[in-house]
């Protein structure tokens, strides 16, 4: 912590030169010596000393100021107080600006000391690992996958309608007994785990940060002459790892989700053509292994289809 920040009272109380019955006007101020920012336990002990008609004002405080007048009397102003009553007084300001600075040097140093350390370094490192992984299986079922289907998968993970609908034939007899044959729309199920297609924004992003990260922490050397524009980067940039640790749970989940069977087997119905489908199959083959499941990509595609005409009564369906 700073040491122009105060936040035990009796640290004030015990200056010779601190008077709590002292009237601190704009004609007797001299300079701010030390912010305060008492507990709420102390809010009752700290009351402002600035002079309002014939008393104090006596309004209880936490955060304020310890202030020197021009007798050397050293008396404590509440900040909200102090910035009406001191708004025009260039001496005020200055200092105030100046504790301010100080003071948030000092906690950004702490702050970075403190969370920069073996156990930050580790993690970074396990996320980057982790990151690395999942960019090489995205970009695997990338390879696997027509690209009509992927396009698919984007815009249902850009619209968050991840449906997928099929039509199924029904056939009615009309007012004048003629069958009339007649196509119904209906859905299937929904897609889990589009996330992972829309890769630049909900991926590259976080690659992006990661590198910034891993770029940025070896020269991460605060001290007390840094910049407090540096520091507050480099605290931002600290921080940016709870953003890419859940980033990396997100794409974990989505990628589990997006390859159970059931899953997968939705997404045959994204295409209209056979190759296109059987590719899609060829994929389920090579990642899902259950001794319930066909590894023939053709005969794993016909038994998909089977199982939703079996769900319609054994009606046709097409894919639309
Ligand atoms: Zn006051």
């Amino acid at each position: 912590m700073s040491y122009l920040l105060i936040t035990d009272y009796s640290e004030v109380d015990n200056r010779i030169a601190f008077d709590p019955k002292f009237r601190v006007t704009k004609e007797n101020f001299q300079s701010l010596l030390f912010m305060t920012r008492f507990k709420p336990e102390e809010q009752e002990l700290a009351k402002c000393q600035i002079e309002r008609k014939e008393n104090n004002c006596n309004h209880r405080f936490m955060k304020g100021y310890l202030v020197l007048t021009k007798n050397g009397k050293e008396a404590l102003i509440g900040g909200t107080c102090g910035d009406k009553y001191f708004q025009l007084n260039e001496q005020y300001n200055i200092d105030k600006n100046w504790l301010e600075r100080e003071i948030e040097i000092s906690s950004r140093i702490e702050q970075i000391t403190k969370t920069l350390d073996q156990k930050y370094l580790s993690h970074l490192n396990k996320l980057s690992e982790q990151l690395n992984i999942q960019r090489r299986e995205i970009f695997q079922l990338k390879t696997l996958l027509p690209s009509s289907v992927r396009k698919e998968l984007q815009n249902m993970e850009k619209s968050k309608n991840p449906s997928v609908y099929i039509e199924i034939q029904y056939s009615e007899i009309s007012d004048d007994g003629k069958r009339v044959q007649k196509w119904v729309s209906d859905k299937i199920g929904s897609i889990n785990g589009t996330h992972i297609w829309l890769y630049e924004e909900n991926i590259g992003t976080y690659f992006q940060l990661l590198h910034n990260l891993e770029e940025t922490v070896p020269e991460i050397q605060p001290t007390s002459n840094t910049q407090l524009k540096v520091l507050r980067g480099w605290c931002r940039t600290l921080e940016s790892i709870h953003e890419i640790d859940t980033a990396v749970q997100k794409i974990s989940k989505s990628l589990y989700d997006f390859l159970k069977y059931e899953n997968l087997a939705l997404v045959t119905f994204l295409t209209k053509s056979r190759a296109e489908r059987e590719m899609i199959s060829k994929m389920i083959c090579s990642y899902v292994s259950d001794n319930d499941i066909s590894n023939d990509p053709e005969l794993l595609l016909n038994n998909i289809d089977k199982r939703i005409r079996q769900n319609y009564d054994n009606r046709n369906f097409r894919i639309i």
